[in-house]
């Protein structure tokens, strides 16, 4: 379905339950999720920019007819809380945990905010002129999608407030409408320190967040890769019909098997790194498996070890 965001796309995964899709712009990164309760209408995560929040916000009220009441946040990342503020009528909901990570981890100072987007930018203008890339177009099609979120981001500053969520739930939250239902479930850790997802009982759809990625690289850096696998597998017992990924395109739950032998592969390289003392440069050096040659992000790859590798203490180099 169309919409009147250059921003995202809406794709309707159930009756009463759309899934927006950032497109290449930058301004979503991430993506979102809309559901009509019948008599609410909830919002799954926000996008990076308060553009394309308040995109999100205008077609929920224009498919569901309604304003939108609830706000989930799968977790703390910029890319899935920055148009919180395009709801700040709403309630918000996050896990404690969530919560204290959007108040820590978000930008205090945006002059010093501003000047290291800028320097970001020029580093990556750098990086695409150089030609190392030249040959390669899945590297510079990397390049140029995170010069667009930091320029996005950039750009859309001066009108971004920080709007922390408003109410918190622990483990398990049932929001009953008049139409459907919906579970927030938190399994604890994974990609976070904690991560939600939200489960339609009636039509299985689950909005996993960054708990699961559809062709992209996950960013692990910030995760337990160990535990993240455990969460996967609880969530078989739901039998989701289709996956809302918080990168990527819907997918079969089936789709889960490749992307927890990912996650595993992670942790063997961690395990294996730490046993024989390898360092973390070396680490990070781990060539991509030839299976997720053709994902996206191909640089996450070695951001997510070397971010992994430092955690678990080995030397630098
Ligand atoms: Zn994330």
């Amino acid at each position: 379905m169309s919409t009147d965001s250059p921003h995202f796309r809406l794709e309707e995964v159930a009756p009463g339950a759309w899934a927006a899709l950032a497109g290449d712009t930058g301004a979503c990164v991430s993506n979102a999720g809309i559901i009509d309760l019948g008599d609410q209408t909830l919002v799954f995560d926000t996008f990076v920019t308060p553009t394309a929040g308040t995109d999100l916000r205008r077609a929920a009220e224009r498919l569901t007819g309604r304003p939108v009441t609830l706000v989930v946040n799968s977790h703390h990342h910029g890319d899935h809380v920055r148009g919180n503020q395009a709801f700040s009528d709403a309630s918000i909901i996050s896990t404690e945990r969530t919560a204290e990570l959007i108040n820590e981890t978000s930008p205090g100072d945006f002059d010093a905010y501003a000047t290291h987007l800028s320097g970001w930018i020029e580093s990556l203008d750098q990086q695409l002129a150089d030609g190392d890339s030249a040959g390669r177009p899945d590297v510079r099609s990397d390049l140029q999608s995170t010069r667009a979120m930091a320029q996005s981001v950039l750009t859309t500053l001066p009108e971004l407030t920080i709007t922390p969520p408003t109410t918190t739930f622990s483990d398990n939250l049932v929001v009953e409408g008049s139409e459907r239902s919906v579970h927030l479930l938190s399994y604890g850790g994974g990609h976070s320190d904690s991560d939600t997802l939200v489960f339609l009982p009636d039509s299985g759809v689950l909005f996993a967040g960054d708990v699961l990625w559809v062709e992209h690289h996950p960013w692990a850096g910030d995760g337990h890769p160990d535990e993240w696998v455990g969460t996967i597998y609880r969530l078989k017992a739901l039998a989701p019909s289709a996956v809302v990924p918080g990168h990527g395109t819907v997918a079969d739950f089936e789709y889960a098997r490749l992307f927890t032998r990912y996650l595993t592969f992670l942790c063997d390289m961690v395990k294996q790194a730490e046993a024989t003392s390898t360092s973390v440069a070396k680490l990070a050096a781990t060539p991509i498996p030839p299976q997720y040659a053709g994902w996206a992000s191909g640089n996450r790859f070695r951001s997510s070890l070397e971010a992994l590798g430092r955690r678990a203490g080995l030397p630098p180099d």
